[in-house]
């Protein structure tokens, strides 16, 4: 009787003067403080078009997908409504009745025992976590009647379910449906929905996957609540109940793994990474790639990477770092499209870019492909052969070394390095004479990435834009660098109609788009790299092993070149590419055959060549002269060792001979050239390794093997030239150099 007694005063009491306080504080409590708009702790990468590349849970490892509530399944939210909260739709934040009932028994027990929490508490507690007791609840309170001021009903259910728990590190039911059922929350039936919207009460002794009997316990006691309130009919109920428990985990989406990483790193702390990948793009590029590899793989040739570009706004538009991102042995998670590489022979149409600015050449202009010194070192040719005299299109075109480097020379060798850095090529930060004239043959380092944007500056004719990465962003201020000329020019030679056929291979039936492109291949085979391009976009290429080590496959033409091709074609898969309009300030013009210029009166052969009015040289052909043929010396030089006859081709005899210079030849000295010295090969008739020492007028020039070529720098006059070999044997020639 006395405890009996004792409640009621309680009761008593508790009615007069809880009312009374809660009705005090209920003016002074802080406002609601959580962050509606803000989901916790996963950050989302989606291609251009929306398509999830990654999700990355961070910190508490939250895994959550937020979705509309319209897309969030047509039973979803009656089933939460009929389950959490029946009264939702009546009540503005606080369901009074739950709440007297809550009050009442709280007191009668003395302690915290029932919830009467609403959906729109439950958004509370989800967004501003607390501890649980009295004080709390009323703040809870009074912050859901904020929300319900402030949120539709809909909106307030959209909270609810895109932060609710799942179980696990499972937050929201998009993330929750994708990982039980492996679909999106849209398509849940209703049974699945039911066992969903159950789970949050207790998402840890509840989760499906563990407790599965649990779980359909719950989502029956879902399905019966709406029965009860009428949102299913008997038959609905009784069919839903039947439906056996179906899991099926889904994997979080992990594609273009070395591109979302690459993101992650530049982007910290964005949330929401939109990107401006496009997933076919990116898909085409994977499996070029990693056919590729495939081939190559036995020859020792185990990375690679590929980027595209969208020429017109520099969006990028794949990034593959690997053939396999999964492959531990062969550093498949190392991107190799940022890694700083030797780019070969890549960097030389950004030379013949810049000198056909200054005037210097057009396609046509001769120059000398022979043996040469510059600055110290003595170049060799990829083929080690030489040409004689060739055209600007045809260095370009077959990638001949001395010609690229002459071009260097003449446009001067700190104005290339400070056009590569303008091109983006930012890993070339050194001083120039680090580089020196080899720069243009790949002394330097570049990455994938860089060059292949450097490249999207010639399909752009001539305007240099930064990486886009993230779409919406605004496109960088981009800055001219090369004119739209001479861009034009050299995507001519770089594009010629045949050699898209030689890029992707002879195929028959194939349609081949036409591109400009370049291959590149590194001293000791380590890298070969082809770069490909039209109006609308830059394919990049670089195969090589992640180590540096060598492979005789490793030629760019040959490895890389095809890869390329492949993505083209799947890009224009009706062959229909864009190709570039020749600007108004080409023109076309006849020129001597030999020389590139204007022709003389005597010169017999001519051809059609592109220049740009008064920028590119006028003066006429200075080779066909008084009926006679004047060449440069050092051509000269060469086309008269060359009538000799290929001194590899002497076999070794008892007496030695020397093949290069011939005994009383006479050579003419050009006005000079700045900074190119014009020599002479010497060879002899030895064969084997022996030592050899040559001498000039009785000087010691320079000991070397026999088959190591030397070369000797013309000065006027007349002169003797020995060479003497280990065994005694010696000879002599004389020549005058005029
Ligand atoms: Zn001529």
């Amino acid at each position: 009787m006395i405890r009996r007694r004792a409640t009621a005063v309680h009761v008593l009491r508790a009615a007069g003067f809880v009312p009374a306080v809660l009705l005090a504080v209920w003016f002074i409590m802080p406002s609601y403080r959580g962050d509606l708009t803000d989901y916790e702790a996963v950050v989302r990468i989606r291609d251009r078009t929306g398509k999830p590349l990654r999700l990355v849970p961070e910190g508490d490892r939250i895994i959550c997908v937020p979705v509309p509530l319209d897309q969030s399944g047509r039973w979803t939210a009656s089933a939460l409504v009929a389950f959490e909260d029946k009264r939702f739709y009546r009540h503005g934040g606080i369901d009074t009745v739950a709440v007297c009932r809550a009050l009442l028994q709280n007191v009668l027990h003395g302690r915290v025992v029932s919830g009467a929490s609403t959906l729109t508490t439950l958004v509370v507690k989800l967004t501003e976590p607390r501890g649980r007791n009295i004080w709390t609840k009323l703040v809870e309170a009074h912050h859901a009647r904020e929300i319900e001021a402030n949120l539709t009903k809909d909106q307030i259910l959209e909270q609810y379910l895109n932060r609710a728990p799942f179980g696990g590190n499972i937050y929201g039911i998009e993330a929750a449906s994708r990982r039980y059922f492996d679909k999106p929350a849209r398509n849940l039936s209703l049974a699945e929905s039911a066992l969903l919207v159950g789970l949050p009460q207790s998402p840890t002794r509840l989760r499906p996957d563990r407790y599965p009997a649990r779980a359909m316990r719950q989502r029956d006691v879902v399905l019966s609540r709406m029965f009860e309130n009428g949102l299913i009919t008997y038959d609905q109920l009784m069919t839903a109940r039947d439906q056996p428990l179906e899991l099926r985990r889904q994997s979080l989406p992990f594609l273009a793994p070395h591109f979302c990483d690459f993101m992650l790193q530049r982007y910290p702390g964005r949330k929401h990474l939109e990107t401006t990948l496009d997933l076919e793009i990116q898909r085409l590029s994977e499996n070029a790639l990693g056919r590729r590899i495939g081939e190559l793989a036995s020859r020792g040739v185990t990375g690679g990477a590929v980027v595209v570009i969208d020429v017109r706004s520099g969006s990028l538009r794949a990034m593959v770092g690997s053939p396999d991102f999964w492959n531990a042995t062969a550093s498949g998670q190392v991107n190799g499209s940022v890694a700083g590489r030797s780019p070969g022979s890549t960097l030389k149409p950004f030379a013949y870019t810049a000198a056909m600015d200054q005037g210097w050449c057009t396609p046509a202009t001769m120059m000398a492909d022979v043996p040469m010194q510059f600055a110290g070192y003595t170049p060799q040719n990829y083929s080690l052969e030489y040409s004689g005299p060739v055209s600007v299109r045809q260095a370009l075109v077959q990638s001949l070394n001395i010609p690229a480097l002459k071009c260097v020379e003449q446009i001067g060798l700190d104005a290339f390095v400070e056009t590569l850095r303008r091109l983006g090529l930012s890993s070339l930060n050194r001083g120039a004479d680090h580089y020196g004239l080899g720069v243009v043959i790949g002394s330097g380092e570049v990455s994938l990435l860089d060059l292949s944007n450097a490249y999207a500056c010639l399909a752009r004719n001539g305007t240099w834009k930064p990486l886009r990465f993230v779409a919406g962003e605004p496109e960088g201020a981009g800055h001219r660098i090369f004119s739209a000329e001479s861009t034009y020019m050299v995507a001519d030679i770089l594009g010629g109609e045949e050699r898209s056929n030689e890029l992707v291979g002879h195929m028959a039936d194939a349609v081949l788009p036409r591109v400009a492109w370049k291959t590149g291949t590194s001293s000791g085979h380590r890298d070969a790299w082809a770069v490909a391009y039209n109006p609308e976009y830059v394919v990049g290429v670089w195969l090589g092993n992640p180590d540096g080590s060598a492979s005789d496959a490793l030629v760019g033409g040959s490895a890389a070149g095809p890869v390329a091709g492949e993505i083209f074609r799947g890009l224009y898969p009706g062959g229909d590419s864009p190709w570039f309009d020749k600007p108004d300030g080409v023109k076309e013009r006849m020129v001597c055959a030999c020389s590139g210029l204007p022709p003389a009166v005597t010169c017999s052969a001519m051809e059609q060549d592109l220049y740009i009015p008064r920028i590119s040289p006028v003066q006429r052909c200075a080779i066909h002269r008084n009926g006679e043929e004047h060449w440069p010396a050092e051509i000269q030089a060469f086309m008269e060792r060359r009538g000799m006859g290929d001194s590899s081709m002497v076999s070794a005899g008892s007496t030695l001979r020397i093949e290069s210079p011939a005994d009383g030849e006479t050579y003419h000295l050009l006005p000079s050239t700045p900074g190119v010295r014009q020599e002479i090969r010497l060879a002899s008739s030895a064969v084997s390794d022996a030592a050899l020492y040559w001498f000039v007028d009785d000087e010691l020039l320079q000991r070397a093997d026999a088959l190591q070529p030397v070369f000797w720098p013309l000065a006027k006059g007349a002169h003797t030239i020995a060479c003497a070999d280990s065994a005694g044997r010696t000879a002599r020639v004389r020549i005058v150099v005029e």
